[in-house]
């Protein structure tokens, strides 16, 4: 029947015997052993009692009345579990009453314990049955006091936890905090919370320490530490929690805040901290001056982890020193997404011309005079499998950088050739477009550009003059030896070369026109430029160079191309001023080669 109980309950027969009882079973326990042996139970240190099977006390020991500021005649009879707290928790409770009955060999467990005279105690408690000739069917529960050990073991943990320079909770405890916070107990609301770290960095402590020494460098570290700590205890006046002040490795440091109430709180904070830090340091005699870099990150607490959070402040933390140290940056998504894109593309970057990842786009170049369509330029785009597709602007720098554009730029030169070779097999009735392609400036120095596009011609069967290279300014400017005999090879060839982006460098026409060049790019800046002063008038600055840029290639032998051009009136304008050619979302925005077929189908016959 009281097997079934659930739960501490130490209302049964356990805890409290009728009076008859308790008296029966007062006497001594042992009685019929040798006195030397109850003499022994009764002197011996170790605190120790008898305890019959329903749990009261039958007899003990000055040691174990001691523990209880008492003698041991008046514990007799008192219900054990309730001395030694035992009914406190139910895995305790149930196995203590196992023991009684003879079902479990032994329990063992820790308690702090209340002296009467107010100290308390910490002890280990042995509840084990006593051999049935000795003890008729009683217990023995003996209390060792361990508090000396538990004292030694807080103190080797405190040491563990604790920075010894700084005194401030190191890596290990501020972890153990963190996940703490991030992990929401069972009876805790998860969800609301928000938790905001300040993850910092002395500038230039290395210096410190090599010019003036480890001690010097100490000395330091704990100054800061103390006024990390003025900031943390400032901010967290008047609030339920202070935030905590840990050195996580060599200058490093973190101010977690566990009960943040936003991104503001933590800009202050970090205000707070780099100003304190700022402020000339006192080493005895010496007087320092640093400045620290922090990163700042405040999130939901359900929507981050440990590793999440940290990994976010490495990075903050790192824009912060990159944009010039001494100053405190607030993690931002999107420079973070962008930097991981980096990351990720340039490592796809490689295969994905094998993949077949990369289509072209064309945009019409049309003749400012008639309005027709003479030529497209050839504009890559990489139909990422996870990014979607992509603008060469994100990946022509990475692939530049790694080398990969000699491949992807072969790549679009042959498509781009053997597409422009199409249009003409399809379009017999109507003059042939050329095609414009985009040359990165490695391919001129890293490939056999002149071999390449040789190739690619009599590969495709396009004629060279339908065929235009668009390099930039900073590209062709000081060339000398191998990248300008490419050039001039390529127009010996009949090849068509084009300044791209004119404008946006060093603009030097007349060094310009010693080049084997023939077409000038005019940057989108430069059409941009046209704009209306107060919406009236076009500001006649940007007319006037424009004009005098175009009439000087005119006079160079060169034509002239105008980019971005999107309205009319910039149209209408970039006509008086005598451009060749234009390209733009007027036009057209860049499109597949079907588009450019149906083009072609409709200014035929
Ligand atoms: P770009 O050669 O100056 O190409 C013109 C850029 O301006 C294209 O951007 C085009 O979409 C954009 N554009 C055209 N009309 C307008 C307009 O009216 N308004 C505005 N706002 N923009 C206009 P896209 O395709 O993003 O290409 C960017 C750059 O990437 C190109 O600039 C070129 O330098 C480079 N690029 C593109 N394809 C290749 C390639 O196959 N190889 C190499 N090396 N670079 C390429
Ligand atoms: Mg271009
Ligand atoms: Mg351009």
């Amino acid at each position: 029947m009281s097997g079934t109980s659930e739960g501490p309950a130490p209302a049964e027969d356990l805890g409290r015997p009728a009076v008859t009882e308790r008296g029966a079973e007062a006497d001594p326990p042992h009685s019929s052993r040798p006195s030397s042996a109850h003499a022994a139970f009764a002197a011996a240190p170790l605190a120790m009692a008898v305890v019959d099977r329903k749990g009261f006390v039958r007899s003990a020991n000055e040691a174990f009345a001691a523990l209880f500021g008492g003698d041991p005649g008046a514990l007799a009879g008192q219900a054990a579990a309730e001395l030694v707290d035992l009914a406190s928790d139910t895995r305790t409770w149930h196995a203590y009453r196992d023991v009684l009955r003879g079902r479990q060999a032994r329990l063992r467990c820790t308690r702090r314990l209340k002296h009467p005279d107010g100290h308390s105690v910490w002890v280990q408690i042995t509840v084990a049955p006593l051999p049935d000739a000795d003890g008729g069917g009683a217990v023995l529960l003996s209390v060792r006091d361990i508090s000396v050990r538990r004292e030694l073991q807080a103190r080797l943990r405190h040491l563990q936890m604790h920075d010894p320079v700084t005194r401030l909770p190191n890596r290990t405890l501020f972890f153990e905090r963190l996940s703490g916070a991030l992990d929401p107990g069972p009876y805790e609301e998860g969800g609301a919370g928000r938790i905001g770290l300040c993850y910092l960095d002395l500038d230039g402590f290395k210096a410190v320490n090599d010019t003036l020494g480890h001690r010097v460098g100490d000395r330091l570290l704990a100054a800061v530490a103390e006024r990390l700590t003025r900031c943390a205890d400032e901010a967290g006046y008047a609030r339920a929690a202070t935030p905590l002040v840990a050195r996580l490795g060599g200058d490093e440091f973190a101010l977690l805040v566990e009960d943040s109430t936003g991104t503001e709180q933590l800009a202050d904070l970090a205000e707070s901290v780099l100003k304190a830090v700022q402020e000339p340091f006192d080493l005895s005699g010496q007087r320092l001056s640093v400045s620290a870099s922090i990163g700042v990150v405040e999130r939901r607490t359900s929507e981050t982890t440990a590793t999440g959070l940290m990994q976010a402040a490495d990075t903050t933390l790192y824009w912060a020193k990159a944009d010039g140290k001494a100053r405190w940056t607030l993690f931002d998504p999107e420079r973070n997404a962008h930097r991981m894109t980096r990351q990720a593309l340039s490592s796809t970057l490689r295969p994905a011309v094998d993949r077949g990842e990369f289509a072209l786009e064309y945009q019409p170049l049309v003749g400012m005079e008639d309005g027709e369509l003479h030529g497209v330029e050839a504009l890559v785009r990489w139909h990422h499998p996870q990014f979607g597709t992509l603008t060469p602007n994100r990946f022509i720098g990475l692939a530049e950088e790694d080398g990969s554009i000699v491949q992807l730029g072969r790549w679009v030169l042959r498509t781009a050739c053997r597409q422009a070779r199409q249009w003409q097999l399809e379009h017999p009735g109507v003059e042939p477009v050329f095609v414009s392609v985009n040359v990165a400036v490695r391919q001129v120095w890293d490939s056999d550009l002149v071999a390449d596009v040789a190739d690619i011609l009599a590969e495709t069967g396009l004629a060279p003059r339908l065929l235009q290279l668009e390099l930039t300014e900073s590209a062709v400017m000081g060339s000398a030896g191998r990248p300008l005999q490419a050039l001039q090879a390529l127009s010996d060839m009949g090849v068509r070369i084009a300044i791209d982006d004119f404008g946006t460098g060093y603009s030097n026409l007349a060094y310009l026109s010693r080049l084997p060049v023939s077409v000038l790019k005019l940057d989108g800046s430069f059409v941009r430029g046209f704009r209306y002063d107060g919406g009236t008038h076009p500001n006649p600055a940007d007319e006037v160079i424009v004009e005098a840029l175009v009439q000087l290639a005119h006079r160079l032998g060169l034509t002239v191309t105008a980019e971005c051009v999107e309205t009319s009136g910039q149209a209408t304008r970039l006509r008086r001023i005598g451009c060749d050619t234009g390209q733009g979302w007027l036009y057209s925005r860049p499109v597949t080669p079907d588009r450019i077929s149906e083009l072609l189908a409709g200014t035929g016959t």
